[in-house]
Parts: C-alpha cells; sequence; structure tokens
C-alpha cells in the first residue's frame, strides 16, 4: 500500500467529528468548538462533516483529520496516523509501515507586485501528496534574489 492510500484511508475512516471530541473537544450542535491553536473564547473551529474537514477561521487553520491531530500533539502524519488508528479504534494495519519521502506538488505560483510594477516577494502554493494539506512559500525579493520567509 502506498503512503498516499494509508494516510488517505485513516482521513476518509476516521470521522472528524469524533475525532475532535476523543481528542477532547467539546463540539456544539452546529459542529464548532473553540480552537485549540489560538486563545480561543467563542467557537471558531468549525467541523465539516460533508468534507470531513476542519477549519478555525481566526487562525487560517485546518484541514484533515491527520493534520488535526499533528497539530494538537506536535506529531509527523506518521505519528498522528498511527495515534488516530489506536484511538478511534480503527483497525488499519499500519505498524511498520515505512512512508517514502514527502512527495509536494507545486499547484500554483505569483507575484507581489509594487505600484511602480517591481515585484517584492514571490509566492509558491504547494499541497502535500500524503496529507492533502496546502503549504504557501512566500520568498521575500532581498538584493535580487528570493529569499524564503520563515514562517510560524
Ligand atoms: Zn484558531
Amino acid at each position: 500500500m502506498s503512503d498516499n492510500n494509508i494516510f488517505k484511508e485513516i482521513n476518509q475512516k476516521a470521522d472528524i467529528v469524533n475525532l475532535a471530541r476523543a481528542y477532547g473537544l467539546a463540539i456544539d450542535r452546529q459542529y464548532r468548538c473553540n480552537c485549540f491553536l489560538h486563545n480561543d473564547k467563542e467557537p471558531s473551529l468549525q467541523l465539516h462533516r460533508e468534507t470531513n474537514t476542519w477549519w478555525c477561521y481566526v487562525c487560517g487553520e485546518g484541514y484533515t483529520p491527520i493534520d488535526f491531530v499533528m497539530k494538537k500533539l506536535g506529531l509527523s502524519a506518521l505519528e498522528a496516523a498511527k495515534d488516530i488508528n489506536k484511538t478511534l479504534n480503527l483497525g488499519i494495519n499500519i505498524e511498520g509501515f515505512k512512508p517514502e519521502e514527502e512527495k509536494l506538488v507545486k499547484t500554483n505560483e505569483y507575484f507581489y507586485r509594487r505600484a511602480d510594477n517591481t515585484i517584492t516577494m514571490k509566492v509558491e502554493k504547494w499541497v502535500k501528496q500524503s496529507t492533502g494539506k496546502k503549504e504557501f512559500y512566500p520568498y521575500a525579493l532581498i538584493d535580487g534574489k528570493y529569499v524564503k520567509r520563515i514562517c510560524k
């Protein structure tokens, strides 16, 4: 079984609502809860049952069940997949599974321009094949070279 399939299988079988509950979040009737990534007073984190995803509109963060556990517990994708498998009793044979190198696919790139039309910054959008997670890589233009900016 390839990487893609094992992560995809976890992301499909781990019901996002059960998952959020199992990892200690209190879900309201609209499938919202307080976000665990910021100091949240009102529920900003929305669970989407149709797509089995989550999103905090304050943080601008979210996506798959695996992303959820990666961020909540500070785990790698594989560690998170194993943790979910155990916590939700999914019964997927994942022990001994060795991931291939993470594959990234570039989906878009664009440039920010000043009013005089000179370019200030380049942004690349990539998608991690394993998790479907989108990555944004901004580059600042410094001395004529694009330098990758370190983000949080
Ligand atoms: Zn948040």
